[in-house]
């Protein structure tokens, strides 16, 4: 039985992956953190057979889990080497956690909503992967004792950019956050240089409101 559900979903996730090929996704480490990474045991069980749609999907709480071609977007724009220290911002489903830790050396996550991080690490564990250090708490403030970061991903979108993170970010680091109003929101990518903070506004995009400190009021 486990084995016909693998081998179901196997044929679905190999889909996906030529999918994301199709979209523009080139970067074969990320494509194969895809085939690594069993996103069915992220979603709850009532959508798990839409898990390789490269659609975001509910997944209680108000919230959902990204589409995979915005989490790869986010994931190629990184450009990991696997060395680097990482903090994302809104851990959700866990899901982007999990295809991090196949990127890069340490994977720090945030998340507000107490549940959900417990549900996330729930399915951390099931897929046998526990490099993720979470933490539930308000993600714009950043996680100062951990600092510095490689690179932030911030999976919700903001009003502004918080400065909190832009403060967290290593020499060479580069944070990655949605910012604009709660119907529509571009990409912004901020990357430490030694001449300071420099911007980029890059993809159209929609996320759900972060909500905190330096974020959206609930
Ligand atoms: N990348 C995630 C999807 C995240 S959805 C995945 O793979 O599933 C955005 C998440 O950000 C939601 O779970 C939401 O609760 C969380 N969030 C919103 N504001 C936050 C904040 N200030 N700090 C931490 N998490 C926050």
């Amino acid at each position: 039985m486990a084995a016909a559900v693998a081998r179901q979903f196997g044929g679905a996730r190999r889909r996906l992956i030529e999918e994301l090929e199709a979209k523009g996704i080139g970067d074969i480490a990320v494509l194969k953190a895809f085939d690594d990474v069993p996103r069915h045991h992220f979603v709850p069980s009532g959508v798990a057979h839409r898990a390789y749609e490269d659609a975001p999907l509910p997944i209680g709480h108000g919230q959902t889990i990204s589409q995979p071609s915005v989490h790869a977007r986010f994931l190629s724009l990184l450009r990991l080497s696997g060395r680097e220290r990482v903090l994302e911002i809104g851990t959700g489903s866990g899901f982007q956690a999990a295809l991090l830790t196949r990127l890069a050396s340490a994977v720090f996550s945030i998340e507000r909503i107490p549940a959900l991080a417990e549900a996330a690490r729930e399915s951390l564990r099931a897929c046998g992967i526990d490099q993720v250090i979470q933490r539930v708490g308000d993600g714009t403030m950043g996680w100062p004792e951990m600092a510095p970061f490689d690179a932030i991903l911030v999976g919700a979108a903001s009003p502004e950019i918080p400065v909190p993170l832009t403060e967290q970010l290593a020499l060479g680091g580069q944070l990655l956050v949605p910012v604009g109003d709660r119907s529509g929101q571009a990409l912004v990518r901020v990357i430490r240089t030694p001449d300071g903070l420099r911007e980029e506004r890059l993809d159209p995009m929609r996320f759900v409101p972060l909500i905190g400190a330096h974020g959206f009021e609930a």
